[in-house]
């Protein structure tokens, strides 16, 4: 027990009614007051920003990302809370996590119902979330995501429910821990690649794309992210990673441009493989593209962001050496 940090950024469980809808406007101290506080946990609010995370940026992120390692740079701190929007949660705990090389753990949550709705799941979502900041238990089990009683690796976790309270799971995976009773019961520890380094102040943001696959889909739009100067683009294929032929000549072309292609699935569970030929993961994989594993859309563009931000010029060997190691996969 000791002293949590929480980094506030907007998102439902900051949000209020604007006269036509729920918008982020309020300010940490006024999320924090909603919750009940731990025993023996002390608490500094960050005011970040106060926005609803589809509008997030990459700017935007690595001010978030930048701000944890400020705040960790002060030893007396035992943890962070992030209150962060539910919609984008994943992408912005995942970059957390690539670039998480410390045993405090990093505790992103917030709401599915508004600031103050009775009854909202926002309170408790963020007095979990500073029992976990807080606990010793989950020292060394990098950024984690607390939500509706569970505790999950942000590593593979996604949003599942637009509306239900159990907005969050990993589809491939379990709970890193749940909290019963006010008490945390640690079930794992997930397996992390090492860490990658924070990017370098003033890297130029690269546009990274995301472009699904389905019936009757033809290369135009993977085509437009390349010609609208996109350093990566994140191909959401159909089941276990595959396309077509005609995809496959694009991805070719792309990579031929210095484009890191990451393949990822519609499938909400298990991993892309290389099984099929004639435009399946087979020949995206020799065309190019580097499978990601049980990634999804959002964080698959995250850890091509991530490798982009770390070699934003030069070889696309570098890139695609980063992307592997955000991955955790074999360097060849
Ligand atoms: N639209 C909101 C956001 O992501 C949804 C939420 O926080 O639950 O900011």
């Amino acid at each position: 027990m000791g002293q949590v940090v929480v980094i506030s950024t907007g998102g439902t469980i900051a949000s209020r009614w604007q006269g036509s809808g729920f918008a982020a406007d309020a300010r940490g101290g006024d999320v924090l007051a909603t919750a009940a506080v731990p025993d023996g946990v002390t608490v500094r609010v960050v005011d970040l920003m106060s926005v609803n995370s589809a509008r997030l940026t990459t700017r935007d992120q690595l001010a978030l990302l930048r701000t944890v390692h400020e705040v960790l740079a002060d030893p007396a701190v035992d943890g962070i809370v992030v209150t962060h929007g539910t919609d984008t949660l994943e992408e912005s705990a995942f970059l957390l996590d690539l670039h998480h090389h410390d045993p405090r753990p990093v505790v992103l949550t917030g709401a599915q119902l508004p600031l103050e709705a009775p009854d909202g799941d926002g309170p408790r979502n963020l007095h979990d979330a500073l029992l976990a900041a807080s606990s010793a238990a989950l020292r060394g089990h990098g950024v984690l995501v607390a939500f509706d009683g569970q505790v999950h690796a942000a590593r593979g976790t996604i949003k599942v429910q637009t509306l239900a309270a159990d907005a969050f799971a990993d589809p491939s995976g379990s709970p890193v821990a749940d909290v019963k009773d006010g008490r945390l019961l640690v079930r794992r520890r997930p397996d992390r690649p090492q860490p990658l380094p924070l990017p370098a102040a003033g890297t130029p943001l690269p546009r990274v794309d995301i472009v699904t696959h389905h019936c009757d889909a033809d290369p135009l739009l993977l085509n437009a992210a390349v010609d609208a100067g996109a350093r990566g683009v994140v191909l959401v294929a159909t089941g276990a990673g595959n396309a077509t032929p005609e995809v496959v000549a694009a991805v070719e072309a792309a990579v031929a441009r210095g484009v890191l292609v990451a393949l990822t699935t519609r499938v909400p569970a298990g991993p892309v493989a290389e099984i099929y030929t004639h435009g399946g993961a087979v020949d995206l994989a020799a065309a190019g593209a580097v499978l990601t594993g049980t990634l999804r859309a959002g964080q698959a563009r995250i850890a091509v962001l991530a490798a982009a931000l770390a070699h934003p010029t030069g070889d696309t060997d570098d890139r695609t050496h980063a992307l592997r190691r955000a991955l955790g996969a074999p360097a060849a």
